[in-house]
């Protein structure tokens, strides 16, 4: 099977097999070779690693994957492209589809013994409707995952990577920076997919830390602390954190916190940083 990365190839599979393009799962195709290339090269694959491919579509980015790695496990939850991937994939003994939905795996299971107890690296075109879930789950629950790089929405990308002071700084930002190293890698217009996206795209790679660049004692507590100071934007960090009924914290208490850290009883959660939740989150639970 030829690569399938240019408009004409696409179009060939999509006729031959009649194949109806999924918009609520979010399929657009990657027709841009040099794209795909940027991706593997920011992915860094060898021949001995394990990649870990969410929604290979009909196989465009799998082809190159599977030239680079040594094992590729493919999740995909469309049924309908079982047929098309066993076709484009023929070549390649080192690539496996699963048919499920990526929220739904036990990714250790799916991976199983194929990755010899070494990490996994993952990379994908991701579906936009549900990018934050996935790489939230990808970073919260896979200690075994080494890297990240992936399709994404522009505007998301640029979330993860912004720091306090920017409008695009958020929970998100928080969490992916608190996990890993998120690096923009190039942007991505909608020209390079079939059917074209509504938005622009980027490509980010997310090197996971292996230790966290801060100390919080109750990391679950800090990223509650941040839930809230992020879910009352527009208000003071004070009311957010005091509103929420199930950090259950007093005015009292959230004041003389504040006053600790040298911050201003009026400041806004999206002034403070990672270290400062960290910190915030340290005392609050002492
Ligand atoms: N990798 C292909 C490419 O680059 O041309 C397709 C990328 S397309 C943006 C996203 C893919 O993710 C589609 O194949 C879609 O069916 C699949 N997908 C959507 N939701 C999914 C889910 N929850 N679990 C696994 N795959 C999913």
């Amino acid at each position: 099977m030829a690569y399938l990365a240019n408009p004409s190839k696409t179009m060939e599979v999509v006729k031959k097999y009649n194949l109806s393009i999924q918009k609520k799962f979010g399929q657009n195709f990657l027709i841009n070779e040099g794209i795909i290339e940027d991706i593997i090269e920011a992915a860094d694959i060898t021949k001995d690693d394990c990649v870990l491919e969410i929604g290979p579509g009909i196989g465009t980015l799998t082809q190159y994957i599977a030239e680079a790695a040594g094992e590729v496990v493919c999740v995909e939850i469309d049924r309908m492209l079982m047929p098309i991937l066993a076709d484009t994939l023929s070549e390649y003994d080192n690539v496996s589809v699963i048919n499920n939905d990526i929220l739904k795996v036990n990714i250790k299971e799916v991976i199983g013994e194929k990755n010899k107890g070494r990490r996994v690296k993952v990379v994908a075109n991701l579906p936009y409707y549900i990018t934050t879930p996935i790489i939230m789950k990808l970073l919260e629950d896979e200690e075994g995952i080494e890297s990240i790089t992936v399709m994404i929405q522009k505007e998301v990308a640029d979330r993860m990577e912004e720091g306090p002071g920017s409008k695009d700084y958020g929970a998100l930002s928080l969490a992916v920076q608190y996990y890993s190293e998120p690096k923009v890698v190039t942007k991505v217009p909608p020209s390079c997919f079939i059917p074209q996206p509504g938005v622009d795209s980027a490509v980010i790679n997310l090197k996971r830390y292996s230790e966290p660049p801060v100390q919080a004692d109750n990391v679950k507590l800090m990223f509650g602390l941040i839930r809230a100071a992020f879910n009352q934007r527009r208000k003071t960090l004070m009311n957010g954190l005091t509103h929420d009924q199930s950090l259950g914290l007093s005015k009292e208490k959230v004041s003389k916190a504040l006053e600790e850290m040298g911050l201003s009883q009026t400041v806004r959660g999206e002034a403070l940083s990672l270290e400062e939740f960290a910190s915030l989150s340290n005392i609050l639970n002492s």
